[in-house]
């Protein structure tokens, strides 16, 4: 059976059961298959700049959606671009709220936001996600629900589509939290969904990127493309100037909330080198006693930080409001793990509906929709909300 018979002509659908001849094509081969071979690389460093305000609590949410945190400027962005941006959050927004409006689970509402925006080319998740050093895409993602506090995650994917349907199929259709790689792909495949080859997801303007850099790299005398003693090369990743991560955080009607995050991760990141992204407590977290919250920045901090977690923490052990524990996590807490260089931000929302965007880059790509189906959406520092906190 030929690769793009089994890919594209597939008609297995989602929680339908594979055909049995599907099952019998070993996966290595489709993933080998699927594989399109790039040379190595790799790309400058690119540190992020620190704003200092926080975000605001408006009432009443029910979705609030990121598109990542980093260098995002006014002066860079042209009309069109941020038009572009506006128009896709809040397509993400109103594909969630509608789930929601029609009395479904915060959990489909959190995935009917993510698939849009994996969809594009505009985020770094999906089909818009950065090169690994090796010249692939590689994905994570995870989502969690905050009754029953389940949680699903995949890491390093490359043939999944929508990786934030496959880390709530581990979750709903496993007895496991997180499958990585191949693994998650042949499940993935179990439960009907289409793996695709990987350069679906290369977008014009990353691969462009990705061969700049390699040509830089091949001319450069700087060290940059130097190799060390096992002839990798030893540029390593840093935190890209604009990551474009996506997320999501919903309460449903029923007062459930839930939180899902998908990325293609750091750029230029080897050794299969796994984020915050699919790790439940530092990429998503989602308790009904506390918060649904979703990461985006510099992964290695997040995990150190625990950073959904410990916003959820300080509700529930300092009586903390979320507005108040997510500021403190952001602004106070991040800056300060190992080397003082974490930087991101986060989504976050309560059971009450108070929602809380902090983050300590230029910008981060953002919006809610409250029950009355407004929508605000923002994207530069200039609009955090800075003001006094609840119990201030
Ligand atoms: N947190 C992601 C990672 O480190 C990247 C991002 O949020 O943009 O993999």
């Amino acid at each position: 059976m030929c690769v793009a018979c089994l890919t594209r002509n597939s008609t297995m659908k989602r929680k339908e059961s594979p055909s049995p001849a599907a099952l019998a094509l070993p996966l290595a081969a489709v993933l080998a298959a699927l594989a399109l071979a790039v040379p190595a690389r790799a790309q400058s460093d690119n540190a992020m700049q620190r704003a200092t305000t926080t975000a605001g609590t408006p009432s009443d949410v029910v979705l609030v959606v990121h598109g990542g945190a980093g260098s995002i400027e006014e002066v860079d962005m042209t009309d069109e671009e941020a038009e572009a941006y506006r128009a896709k959050l809040t397509e993400a927004l109103r594909a969630g709220y509608e789930v929601i409006q029609n009395g479904g689970s915060s959990l489909d509402a959190v995935e009917a936001a993510i698939k849009p925006m994996e969809a594009s080319r505009m985020f770094n998740s999906g089909r818009g996600a950065v090169f690994t050093n090796a010249g692939t895409v590689e994905h994570d993602a995870s989502i969690m629900e905050g009754e029953t506090r389940k949680a699903g995650a995949v890491a390093g994917t490359k043939h999944i589509a929508h990786p934030i349907e496959a880390a709530r199929l581990v979750m709903e259709e496993s007895p496991h939290v997180m499958l990585a790689r191949q693994g998650a792909e042949e499940f993935a495949l179990t439960q009907g969904m289409d793996l695709v080859p990987n350069d679906h997801f290369y977008a014009d303007e990353r691969r462009a990127r990705f061969l700049e850099d390699l040509s830089s790299d091949a001319s450069s005398s700087d060290g940059a493309s130097a190799a060390d003693e096992a002839g990798v090369r030893v540029r390593a990743e840093r935190a890209p100037a604009h990551l474009g991560t996506v997320g999501a955080a919903a309460l449903d009607q029923g007062g459930t909330l839930a939180a899902g995050t998908s990325t293609g991760g750091t750029s230029n990141k080897r050794w299969g080198r796994i984020g915050d992204s699919p790790i439940i407590g530092a990429g998503s977290y989602a308790d009904n006693e506390t918060a649904a919250v979703s990461s985006t920045g510099w992964g290695e901090y997040f995990i150190r930080g625990v950073v959904p977690h410990d916003i959820a923490s300080m509700m529930r052990y300092g009586d903390a409001s979320l507005a108040k524990a997510a500021r403190t996590v952001i602004n106070e807490k991040l800056p300060e793990i190992g080397d003082g260089q974490g930087s991101g931000g986060v989504i976050a929302l309560d059971a009450e509906g108070n929602v809380a965007t902090p983050f300590i880059t230029p910008g981060m790509f953002r919006g809610w929709i409250t029950e009355e189906g407004e929508v605000v959406v923002r994207f530069y520092g200039k609009d955090q909300y800075d003001g006094p906190m609840d119990g201030e």
